[in-house]
């Protein structure tokens, strides 16, 4: 900001403005600033313990949001400490669970990995739900959310250029934000709507 010409008194008032967002910012839970005065990432942690042969996907779906976000870090949980985000796998569909923005569990259901679809998609995809975004079914390759709707051939694990910018948008700024775009406490059922085209929606619903 550039104020040439500020009074003592405007000063004052720009320093007293700074000094509260910087307050605000520390107050957060996970929020600081960093040197360069920008808010540093939310961390949000989970935990792939219980994910069995998925868990290198599960581990680069998390690296891939790393590499695509700046607003938000996934990080493994430590030993002992409770998740964010749990991710576990079955031998049902791919889904997630949301419960509040950056809190979740997360499936990597089986099903869909015996028909052939990637697995580290899979995982970045159902990441994005706990991070706030809806599927958006059908929808090309390029998308993260459109899932399954991209067909067993699509492997982009990367979140598109509009979809890293909703995630930004809601992990960033001062005020923490409890929720995106995509319903909270709300069962995302993935995957089995690519055979009921009919049917082109997600489930909702508690599981
Ligand atoms: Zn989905």
């Amino acid at each position: 900001m550039h104020v040439r010409t500020s009074t003592s008194g405007l000063a004052a008032a720009l320093a007293a403005t700074f000094a509260l967002m910087g307050g605000q910012a520390t107050a957060a839970p996970s929020a600081a600033a960093d040197a360069d005065g920008a808010a540093a990432a939310r961390v949000v942690t989970y935990d792939a313990s219980g994910s069995a042969e998925f868990r290198s996907a599960v581990d680069r779906g998390a690296a891939i949001w790393n590499e695509s976000v700046d607003a938000v870090e996934l990080r493994p949980a430590a030993a002992g400490q409770r998740a964010n985000i749990r991710v576990l796998a079955d031998n049902g569909w791919p889904r997630a669970i949301t419960t509040s923005l950056g809190n979740g569990t997360v499936y990597i259901g089986r099903q869909a990995v015996d028909e052939g679809h990637n697995t580290i998609r899979i995982s970045a995809h159902e990441l994005g739900h706990i991070l706030g975004l809806p599927d958006r079914k059908p929808g090309p390759c390029s998308s993260l959310m459109s899932g399954a709707s991209a067909g067993t051939t699509c492997t982009n694990a990367y979140p598109n250029a509009a979809e890293k910018a909703e995630v930004e948008g809601y992990f960033g700024g001062s005020f923490a934000r409890t929720s995106g775009a995509v319903p909270l406490n709300a069962l995302i059922m993935d995957w089995r709507a690519a055979r009921t085209p009919n049917d082109g929606s997600h489930d909702r619903g508690r599981p």
